[in-house]
């Protein structure tokens, strides 16, 4: 891994951030002696394959050969990259990062922002217990009318503002002043007055994928403008980063696809009726950091919108920005411009579930030819311009074809005039085979990774080395044939822990194999871990010169004469070699 932390630092973290405390909040684990075992979280299973070192503080499955430091765990787990899986490990056991060790500003910022996370929650939980009292009736009958059960209120933390100010009484008594709320835009000051700033309106608490209230969302429930109102920006919230029911994404595993809509409405009520992985845009349109975010939990998004023409614009606007993400986007338009809530509610999951997604060039093409009249010579071409223009963007050559054929029919134009066209506007850079090579790679799991070949004696006799409770100097690199096992045994020679080699390590297929053998069970008797180490030894110098024998035997035949004796002189020693060592 690059190294963006001093060691030094990210070692203190290790230690800190305990793999056994980590992993516990995500698994149910198991003690056996130093080990914790558990159905693994990276594959489905009913018996637990999944095991915890807390010494090595390293974790390992012999499912699906996931394993690891903490870091890696969270990395995984999290969808993150290893610097944001370092700097989340951070943030959780309140160890500063080393650029902000000596920025006491860090510090008030942060402090500030936790106390927004505090008085959101406080005031999320008044507004949920107010829905169920005379106070939040009407809103209660306007989420009942939505069709949304109690069961989904409750998850979604959906509350009541009423029409008097219940904030600022009951959040001082919890120990907040004024200037905190107004921090947190739950209260407004007007002419040194305090207001609660969500009035008469039901609301929409706004989670980040770690639990933390950010802010509201408030649909107003008379003719009160704006109809939808967001917390505005603070300390803790910027809209641009989030997504609505983030906190619910990252429970779900293994998702096939993101489904994104456009409100919290949607969201809920298709939650409701069991889809998952169902996320939206908080009043904003889409940003790149948004995106980012989504793409993370699965390889592709599926994008449904209203079916009104606002909707079907965000959708194009959309498309762009997941392009310029690199993330792969499907498009699913609910029949007879329905929305997504109405549709679901009318005909159930199994129906929403069977709409036929299209992906993105097929619904830029079907969205150029609407409202055109194809009667009309002129329209005919600019449409056929048109869609060479987005076909262009294609380097699939089956896309391309079974898209050609769709607007052969509706242009009255040939293949090859298509074609020819097509040739004019393709661009210099391949946009969809880069696209390609990255889905590629993001499919690309842990358990299909390549093993590498390397004898069994060496991997357990590496094992039993890591135990560091044998005399280095009675072994020697040169028993191990690959450069990744001599070089590992000098490492934990040197005294280096069995989590930093990992960190250090960067290939795909040196991680697996090293994975396995920190994960193997040895003895804890000295003698006994002598003994396996010994039979190792003698295990792997017989492979070694059996393999001599097997080459020389195969050579012989091309050899003159006289040195074929001298060959077979050199046989019979290593024979006897051999018969030594059982
Ligand atoms: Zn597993």
């Amino acid at each position: 891994m690059a190294y963006r932390f001093p060691p030094d630092w990210l070692e203190e973290l290790r230690q800190r951030a305990d793999i056994v405390q980590v992993v516990s909040g995500y698994v149910n684990l198991k003690q056996t002696g130093t080990r914790f075992v558990g159905l693994c979280p990276f594959h489905n299973e009913t018996a637990p394959s999944f095991s915890v070192d807390s010494q090595k503080q390293l974790y390992y499955c012999f499912g699906c050969k996931a394993g690891g430091t903490v870091f890696d765990f969270i990395k995984d787990i999290e969808h993150l990259k290893f610097q944001e899986a370092v700097t989340y490990l951070a943030d959780r056991v309140n160890m500063p990062l080393p650029e902000m060790a000596n920025d006491n500003e860090y510090y008030e910022r942060r402090s500030k922002r936790e106390r927004i996370y505090l008085a959101n929650k406080a005031a999320a939980l008044i507004y949920h217990k107010t829905l169920w009292e005379p106070e939040g009736a009407k809103v209660l009958e306007y989420f009942k009318s939505r069709g949304l059960d109690d069961r989904t209120i409750t998850m979604f933390g959906l509350g009541a503002a009423p029409n008097n100010n219940i904030l600022i009484s009951h959040l001082k008594n919890e120990g907040f002043n004024e200037s905190e709320l107004l921090e947190a835009n739950l209260i407004s000051n007007k002419k040194g007055k305090y207001f609660d700033v969500f009035r008469n309106r039901a609301l929409f608490p706004i989670i980040d994928l770690y639990g933390n209230v950010l802010g509201f969302g408030g649909r107003a429930l008379n003719d009160s403008l704006p109809k939808y109102l967001n917390t505005s920006e603070t300390l803790a919230f910027n809209k641009r980063k989030t997504v609505y029911a983030a906190n619910l994404l990252r429970k779900q595993k293994g998702l096939n696809r993101v489904l994104l809509v456009e409100g919290y409405m949607d969201v809920i009520a298709l939650t409701q009726y069991g889809l998952n992985g169902v996320v939206a845009t908080l009043g904003t349109a889409l940003t790149k950091e948004q995106a980012q975010l989504m793409g993370r939990f699965a390889p592709e998004i599926h994008i449904c919108f209203d079916g009104d023409d606002a909707g079907q614009n965000a959708i194009d606007k959309a498309i762009k920005i997941f392009d310029d993400a690199k993330i792969t986007t499907r498009i699913l338009v609910v029949p007879d411009k329905m929305d997504p809530d109405d549709y679901i509610r009318k005909f159930g999951k199994d129906k929403f579930n069977a709409i036929k997604t299209m992906n993105t060039i097929t619904y830029r093409v079907k969205r150029a030819k609407k409202g055109l009249d194809m009667s009309v010579d002129e329209v005919r071409v600019n449409y056929a311009k048109k869609c060479s223009e987005i076909l262009a963007e294609l380097d699939d050559p089956v896309e391309i074809e079974s898209q050609i054929k769709n607007i052969m029919i509706e242009t009255g134009f040939s293949r090859e005039v298509l074609l020819a066209q097509i040739a004019v506007e393709k661009p210099g850079i391949h946009k969809a085979f880069i696209k390609k090579e990255i889905d590629k790679k993001r499919t690309i799991s842990k358990n299909t990774t390549k093993d590498i070949d390397i004898p069994a004696a060496e991997q357990l006799l590496l094992a039993v080395l890591m135990s560091k409770k044998l005399p280095f100097d009675t072994f020697d690199e040169n028993l191990f044939s690959s450069e990744l096992l001599k070089n590992t045994f000098k490492e934990i020679q040197n005294n280096k822990s069995a989590a930093l080699i990992l960190d250090e390590t960067t290939k795909e297929e040196d991680l697996t194999v090293l994975n396995r053998i920190f994960a193997t069970v040895v003895p804890d008797e000295v003698n006994e871990l002598m003994q396996m180490a010994q039979d190792c030894v003698i295990k792997i110098k017989r492979q070694k010169l059996s393999d001599e024998l097997k080459k020389m035997q195969e050579n012989l035949n091309n050899l003159p004469q006289e040195k074929q004796v001298e060959e077979m002189y050199k046989a019979t020693k290593i024979l006897e070699q051999l018969k030594k060592l059982t």
